[in-house]
């Protein structure tokens, strides 16, 4: 019977955690495609709806408002073309908003300087 120490089971053992390893990878980079993707669907969705209407911008974080539910997109905007940066608006995103409220009990801080 072989054991551990077998050089066979321990290359198997290797190719075993080397194969979960890029599987595990590979699922994280597909989570992040979909993201992606879901993010491109709701501007798709959003200038096809409201054509007129701007997507608001946080001038904290500068993430994205994407949809009725004020989706915050997570791709910078620096990697949308031009033209998504040029229909957007300035306001504040719901998470900047909640951390501001607790951090700054005299009032808002201004927004950091235009990224
Ligand atoms: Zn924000």
């Amino acid at each position: 019977m072989a054991s551990d120490s077998d050089p066979l089971v321990e290359y198997l053992s290797a190719r075993l955690e080397d194969a979960r390893e890029r599987a595990r990878a590979a699922r994280e980079v597909s989570a992040a495609l979909a993201v992606r993707a879901e993010i491109f669907a709701a501007l798709i969705r959003h200038f096809r709806e409201r054509p007129d209407d701007l997507l608001l911008r946080c001038s904290w974080c500068s993430r994205i408002g994407l949809g009725y539910r004020f989706v915050v997109a997570d791709v910078p905007l620096g990697e949308l073309p031009a033209a998504v940066a040029e229909r957007t608006t300035h306001g504040i995103c719901p998470d900047c908003a909640e951390r501001l409220r607790y951090e700054s009990p005299g009032g808002p801080a201004p927004p950091p300087r235009e990224r």
